[in-house]
């Protein structure tokens, strides 16, 4: 990763809410907001360090109680300044959090099965949730053009983002995506560059042009601006826990690309914990991976703390990262909280998009396949405790990765006539 100094970019001026600082994850080294990414000192990531000495619990918890139906009800926890909710944006999030008893009844779940439905989201993907927070980034830093490196999902949600916000967009994915994510990506009247090679090649491309004048003065959400974005990824902890009644689940199934969701859930969290606004006890979070690309998963399984790059072959496109930056962070979450990283077979995911369709009428992309096939392997495993409250999410819509379920189809075919129906066999 290309490093940036932050003294040509640092600005007092900028107003993004609670955000006081970066601060270094490795080494706790601060620097003023500004679109870095990397710590001078040591390299290590850098993430947004919070002034929330000011907040009365009960006076926040009612404070996010009476505002929007969307993310922004949240703003006194994220990166961005007060008056975001006035802005031109997607305004995504609070997506439903879905009862799955008949689920749960298939897996035997008793202590109450939930799925976290974010296809409900503008671009179908929980992605919104984060360009969100990036675009709020941009806003302040000047910046007018917003790219990203995508393995698909992302690629729409920035597309869209720009559109409403009036920027420039020009987003880069590997050239072999599903057509639904191409499709979802270009619609919005952005660039999209399709590259040679996979999403790991993407991303190198991108940490490139950052660094070369053709990419001077552009936002890239997933790179110079990774501290905001991966704060976005906060808000489903957020829901989660208002949803079930200020309550924090026993336990929470994660599908890893980056690693960066499950890091910033467990972030949020902790924060809700810290701030009194929900009670501090145990949970567990197990992070899911397709095997076609189970960097991670590996890694646990092994008792590793590095996480050794794999080349993805699967059709989990959408989590096809095969060397996840916030990896070893994922390890540690996995080992702290008790849980697990666990991964599926292609087959299992198309199983498993099937069963959800089947049980809960929610069609998720084959990212929702890896986290449900996960949970279903991880009960069957005696890992995931099926007397405690679970959460699992579905990450994205299924139409976007029609392919994966090619074969489901007509029941019949039949002449437009009740003697035909009949020969059917339905009737
Ligand atoms: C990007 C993505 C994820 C996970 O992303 P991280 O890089 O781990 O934060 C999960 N599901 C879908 C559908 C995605 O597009
Ligand atoms: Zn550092």
């Amino acid at each position: 990763m290309a490093v940036q100094t932050v003294a040509s970019t640092s600005n007092p001026a900028v107003d993004l809410g609670p955000a006081a600082a970066l601060s270094c994850r490795e080494c706790g080294h601060r620097v003023p907001l500004g679109p870095v990414f990397a710590c001078e000192e040591c390299f290590g990531p850098l993430e947004i360090a919070y002034d929330f000495s000011a907040y009365d619990t009960e006076e926040l918890r009612g404070r996010i109680e009476a505002g929007p139906a969307n993310i922004w009800r949240y703003a006194p926890l994220l990166p961005v300044p007060a008056d975001v909710a006035d802005k031109p944006n997607l305004n995504p999030g609070w997506t439903k959090l879905v009862k799955a008893d008949n689920l749960a009844r298939e897996l035997g779940v008793t202590g109450g099965l939930f799925v976290k439905d974010d296809s409900g989201n503008p671009t179908h993907s929980f992605k919104d949730r984060v360009v969100a927070q990036a675009l709020e980034a941009a806003r302040a830093f000047g910046f007018t053009t917003l790219s990203c490196s995508s393995t698909g999902n992302l690629a729409g949600a920035v597309g869209a983002a720009a559109a409403r916000a009036g920027f420039r967009s020009c987003v880069f994915i590997p050239h072999d995506l599903e057509q639904g994510k191409v499709v979802m990506a270009a619609v919005y009247g952005g660039e999209l560059v399709g590259i040679e090679g996979n999403y790991d090649d993407v991303n190198r491309f991108c940490s490139e042009l950052i660094g070369d004048p053709a990419g001077e003065g552009w936002g890239f959400v997933n790179v110079n601006l990774r501290p905001y974005y991966a704060e976005g990824s906060k808000t489903l902890a957020y829901e989660i826990c208002e949803q079930l009644g200020w309550r924090l689940p026993d336990q929470i199934v994660v599908p890893i690309a980056s690693g960066s969701q499950l890091t910033k859930i467990d972030k949020g969290l902790q924060e809700l914990i810290k701030l009194g606004l929900v009670e501090d006890r145990p949970y567990v979070i197990f992070g899911a991976q397709a095997e076609g690309c189970s960097p991670v998963s590996t890694a646990f399984k092994a008792g590793h703390d590095v996480v050794r790059p794999q080349k993805p072959n699967t059709i989990a496109k959408s989590l096809a990262i095969g060397n996840p930056a916030d990896g070893p962070y994922v390890l540690d979450i996995a080992r702290r909280t008790g849980g697990a990283v666990e991964d599926v077979t292609d087959a299992e995911v198309v199983d498993a998009i099937k069963l959800l369709a089947r049980t809960e009428g929610i069609f998720a992309e084959t990212a929702g396949g890896v986290t449900v096939g996960v949970t279903r392997k991880l009960l069957k495993d005696g890992l995931l405790d099926p007397a405690k409250t679970t959460v699992v999410l579905n990450t994205g819509d299924g139409l976007k990765t029609l392919d994966a379920v090619a074969g489901t189809g007509l029941s019949a075919t039949i002449r437009p006539t009740l003697d035909s129906f009949r020969e059917a066999g339905l009737a």
